[in-house]
């Protein structure tokens, strides 16, 4: 039986991985097919801590990557496709393959929502964002588009007039499903504007993207607009479904944890995007997977015995 397994291989895995390495618990990492996350779909990170130059977010995933290496992290570029409890811990399927663990730590991260418009992955990270805070500050005195009806869409909006000369919410209903007050806000903020009943239905640029077709829903008609880029705000899906019906999830399927990233199972941790609905940060996601492994290693020694 393993001492650790960490399933997702983002930034809160790695992070758990160096950890736990350096805590001599010999982790087994399952990195998924995608390795990275979500910083694997952005191009410049600005805000992570120790790089004043910026970074890109492959490179700050090899680096991750190397570091856990470096303490013994054991790597299998592969999808976990079960997770059960059995007698003295828990046992994961990986295909036909099982393997076993006193403890374990979930880092599979929330997948943000696309449109899911044919050539739109020619445009991520390059016109098409889905996290203001991460690229929005490329969009100086620029024109952008927000598409979503709910509170994260509102909050997107009202955070990007800091740096956007004008900011157009496009969204497919006639109402908004944000809360109240956030939609108000949004009202009164003379940099925005909103666009309703209209659906993205192209996207075209060499990339970048330079204009997007928008749909009216009532009409039925079409129309080009110039832009200098479109932040999506459409919904994450946190990736736990292999968790479901034994680990304890929220209503819109998030991990719950407690301050430890104790998930209802003991010996079942959680870290980063899979457990974390408000900030999504790579850094608040390093700083989880940090929490998890240092709960895991202090697990670990009071039942390795039994
Ligand atoms: P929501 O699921 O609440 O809203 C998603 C929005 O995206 C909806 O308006 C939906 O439209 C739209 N949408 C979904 N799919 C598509 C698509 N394919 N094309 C176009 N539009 C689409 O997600 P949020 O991220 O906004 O919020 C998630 C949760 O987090 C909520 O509970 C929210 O209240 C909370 N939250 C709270 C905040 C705060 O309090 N400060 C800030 C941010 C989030 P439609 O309405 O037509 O279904």
């Amino acid at each position: 039986m393993e001492k650790l397994i960490i399933i997702g291989a983002g930034v809160a895995g790695w992070t758990a991985a160096i950890y736990a390495g350096r805590a001599s618990l010999e982790p087994l990492m399952f990195t998924g097919i995608e390795e990275g996350g979500q910083l694997m779909l952005t191009t410049d990170v600005e805000n992570f801590p120790g790089f004043p130059e910026g970074i890109i977010g492959s490179d700050l995933v090899e680096k991750l990557k190397k570091q856990a290496e470096r303490f013994g992290t054991r790597i299998f570029q592969k999808n976990v496709t079960g997770f059960k409890k059995i007698k003295g811990g828990y046992e994961i399927a990986v295909g036909k393959e099982k393997y076993s663990s006193k403890t374990i730590i979930i880092s599979t991260g929330a997948s943000a929502r696309w449109l899911g418009l044919p050539n739109e992955k020619n445009f991520q990270g390059r016109g098409l964002h889905t996290c203001a805070t991460c690229d929005g500050f490329f969009y100086k005195d620029k024109e952008i588009f927000v598409v979503g009806g709910g509170d994260s869409a509102m909050e997107e909006a009202n955070f990007l007039t800091k740096f956007a000369k004008k900011v157009t919410i496009v969204h497919r209903k006639d109402t908004f499903r944000a809360s109240k007050i956030m939609q108000e806000k949004v009202r009164k903020n003379p940099k925005i504007e909103i666009m309703l009943d209209s659906e993205i239905t192209g996207l075209k640029g060499e990339p970048p993207l330079k204009m997007v077709t928008i749909k009216n829903a009532k009409t039925g008609k079409t129309k080009n607009y110039k832009i200098d880029g479109i932040f999506l705000a459409i919904g994450h899906i946190p990736n736990t479904a292999i968790f479901q019906g034994l680990v304890e999830l929220d209503e819109h399927g998030f991990i719950k944890t407690d301050r430890r990233m104790r998930t209802n199972l003991p010996g079942v941790f959680a870290a980063g995007d899979v457990q974390d609905p408000i900030y999504k940060q790579a850094v608040t996601a390093a700083g989880t997977g940090c929490q998890a492994a240092m709960e895991a290693e202090r697990y670990y020694d009071e039942v390795k015995e039994k």
